[in-house]
């Protein structure tokens, strides 16, 4: 038995299923997962020393590698003042004014410990703003785990939500409606009949929670026209594609500005943290401006604020984006290559600093159905046939891969190497 499935055996006496986070199980892989003892650059050591070339990167946010020096020194320099005040801090108006900066599109930002926060507030407050209760999200977009986001398509585009998890009220998931991603006629009907109950659509501009779909050309300007039409609020949730698709984010890289982004992941530089802003009049309603509350007793700790200016900083750098996104390039160009050579059906799509691979013939992925009608059992071999040769992936078919500024030329020619030799296995 190795190290970590024992680890993985001890993590199970108490803690629901070994993790704190459900896809780290590596649950229908037919393996324990890898326990990770430390991180550096482009690479992760488990707990037996094995090293593993990383294209997960904590799920995000290590867009310069891990144990990047500069993220640790400067929370290394905040670490003696204290940990958390409960007060004010001036390195949170750092933040904010360089969240402003480089995402134009926000007015006011208020700092929040997740993702998941992050979005729940904002529907709340687009809610709150409208003072109507319904919202649209897309098949096989996640926004966190909070209980109006929690919800899958029912039959059809407007049927009345149902949650996808037990806990998660039906009277509250009927306000969810959920559409087919990058389907604007589904959208213009659902709003043709409903448009005036609706508070907002909230959508990942670059969906990567079912492996990596970029949006069609129109889709996302479609729901740009459609909220201004019925005065709904457009919220992008950026918490994945923020910082890394550009440095200005999806809405930078496709020239959209929505009324609200959340963020996450890279703002935090590792450390727990979550965004949201936009448009002064929006904002203005949340607590204690107006009616809309919000809080948190650890939101904007400055020990994670120093992380993710840190991180920012670096990712500000001329150039930064289009190394990341050539890297992305010389990695999917290769995978589909070699896979061609080996009779594999695969393709890859791209945006930025962010993939994906899909095991398929088709020529795209567009949706959901699409994009769970690729063969799982392909993805399982190869996933495992890259674990055993030194290459970790996202243990799952539905997540996007994701580059860093550490992976260097060697990391991705070894990939590929790699790949090959999965390939060779999987076509057997
Ligand atoms: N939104 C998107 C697009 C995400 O990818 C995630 C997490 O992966 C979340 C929201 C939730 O963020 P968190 O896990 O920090 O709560």
């Amino acid at each position: 038995m190795t190290t970590s499935a024992q680890l993985f055996e001890q993590a199970c006496r108490h803690i629901p299923g070994g993790v704190n986070s459900p896809v780290r199980a590596f649950k229908g892989l037919e393996r324990p997962p890898v326990f990770i003892e430390r991180a550096q650059g482009a690479y992760l050591f488990d707990v037996e020393g094995q090293r593993y070339i990383d294209y997960v990167g904590s799920w995000g946010p290590m867009i310069t590698g891990h144990a990047d020096p500069e993220v640790l020194g400067a929370v290394r320099e905040r670490l003696d003042l204290g940990l958390s005040f409960g007060t004010p801090t001036a390195i949170e108006t750092t933040m904010a004014d360089l969240i402003c900066e480089i995402l134009p599109s926000i007015e006011l930002v208020r700092m929040v410990n997740s993702g998941t926060e992050a979005t729940m507030s904002a529907i709340r407050l687009a809610r709150g703003y409208t003072g109507r209760d319904k919202i649209v999200k897309f098949e096989g977009d996640y926004h966190g785990h909070s209980d109006s986001l929690l919800v899958k398509a029912g039959s059809g585009a407007l049927t009345h939500g149902e949650p996808s998890s037990p806990g998660v009220p039906a009277s509250l998931a009927e306000h969810t409606i959920t559409l087919p991603h990058n389907d604007l006629d589904a959208v213009e009907r659902c709003f043709a009949e409903l448009g005036e109950q609706i508070a907002g659509i909230i959508v990942e501009p670059v969906a990567g929670n079912m492996n990596c779909i970029p949006p069609l050309p129109g889709f996302l300007e479609g729901l740009r026209k459609v909220c201004d039409r019925h005065g709904s609020v457009l919220i992008f949730d950026e918490v994945m594609t923020g910082f890394r698709v550009a440095l200005g984010g999806a809405q930078a890289h496709y020239g959209i500005t929505p009324d609200l982004t959340c963020l996450g992941k890279i703002v935090g530089g590792g450390m727990p943290v979550g965004a949201f802003g936009g448009k002064r009049e929006i904002m203005e309603q949340i607590s204690p401006l107006g009616p809309v509350y919000q809080a948190g007793t650890l939101s904007g700790s400055p020990l994670a604020m120093a992380a993710g200016i840190a991180l920012l900083t670096k990712v500000r750098e001329p150039g930064f984006h289009d190394a990341l996104a050539q890297r992305v390039e010389t990695l999917c160009s290769g995978l589909e290559e070699r896979a061609k050579a080996a009779g594999i059906e695969l393709i890859t799509q791209r945006a930025g600093g962010m993939f994906g691979v899909f095991f398929t013939g088709q020529s795209r992925v567009d949706n959901f159905a699409q994009a769970t009608a690729c063969d799982a059992a392909a993805f399982r071999t190869f996933f495992s046939a890259m674990l055993d040769e030194g290459v970790y992936l996202a243990p799952s078919a539905y997540e996007a891969g994701f580059m860093s500024s550490a992976h260097t030329a060697e990391d991705i020619q070894a990939t590929l190497d790699a790949a090959e030799r999965a390939f060779a296995r999987l076509a057997q």
